[in-house]
């Protein structure tokens, strides 16, 4: 894996950078590294060979979880979904189709039990 010569290569294919979420001359710069996509356009991008992907999983791995994926996190801890499912049922009645079927938290936990937030 060769050095970042800063070209900005990668940040011009990243549609996490497109989006407004990054800084910086190369997307490894970037503040918020949890928006990543993985779509791995940066690496066929890089002139030198850096393995921007998994640089990026290395400084998830070492970061803090931000607030919102933290939220996520606990909504599915809490009830098996990732947001409120609050008005989904009506929504759903509305096209024709059934009720979702609620997911008992005792599986979800038994899951995840080794999913810590701290
Ligand atoms: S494309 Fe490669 S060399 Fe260019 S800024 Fe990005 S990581 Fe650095
Ligand atoms: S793998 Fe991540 S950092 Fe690389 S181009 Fe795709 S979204 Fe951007």
């Amino acid at each position: 894996m060769g050095e970042c010569n800063r070209c900005g290569a990668c940040k011009h294919v990243c549609i996490a950078f497109k989006r407004g979420v990054a800084t910086g001359a190369s997307v490894l710069e970037r503040e918020d590294r949890f928006t990543c996509a993985g779509c791995w356009k940066c690496i066929e991008a890089c002139p030198e060979g850096v393995d921007i992907y998994s640089l990026m999983m290395e400084a998830r791995r070492r970061g803090r979880l931000p607030d919102s994926f933290r939220m996520g996190v606990k909504y599915i801890l809490d009830t098996g979904y990732a947001m409120p499912m609050r008005g989904v049922n009506a929504i759903r009645k509305m096209y024709g189709m059934g009720a979702i079927r609620k997911v008992k938290p005792e599986v979800v936990k038994k899951l995840l039990r080794d999913v810590e937030l701290d």
